[in-house]
């Protein structure tokens, strides 16, 4: 389930290239282009969902996956025992920019709070 001209949709299809740090049957994670933070990474559904609402509301633990995925990112990346962030930027009003769901994986520094 693609969406064409999706961002997102083309890096899980391989037609854009992308840092792939880890992969299961139903998300892929990769680098983010432009990190903020040592360890920053990006966890999707390979199925595109445009949003965190979209992916709520899908009744197979679609999103139960993406968030084990990102948990056992932290871990891989080494920054689940110092603390790291996810963040899912919901609308545009809150700075989502892609619109194929993912949650941000931000580890490796301090992180303030609030965020900007
Ligand atoms: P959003 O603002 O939607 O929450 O996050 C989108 C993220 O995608 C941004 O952090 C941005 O740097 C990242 N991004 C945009 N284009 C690309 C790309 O072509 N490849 C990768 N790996 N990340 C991208
Ligand atoms: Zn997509």
């Amino acid at each position: 389930m693609s969406e064409a001209d999706c961002l997102f949709c083309k890096i899980v299809a391989g037609e854009i290239p992308a840092k792939i740090v880890h992969e299961t049957d139903r998300t892929l994670a990769f680098r983010d282009v432009n990190p903020q933070a040592p360890t920053h990474v990006l966890v999707v559904p390979k199925d595109h969902y445009p949003d965190a609402a979209a992916l709520a509301a899908v009744d197979h633990g679609l999103a139960d996956d993406v968030l084990k995925a990102a948990h056992a990112v932290a871990e891989q990346e080494g920054v689940a025992d110092s603390g790291y962030r996810l963040v899912f930027n919901t609308g545009a009003g809150a700075g989502q920019t892609v619109f194929h769901v993912h949650v941000h994986v931000l580890g490796g520094r301090g992180l303030t709070w609030p965020p900007g």
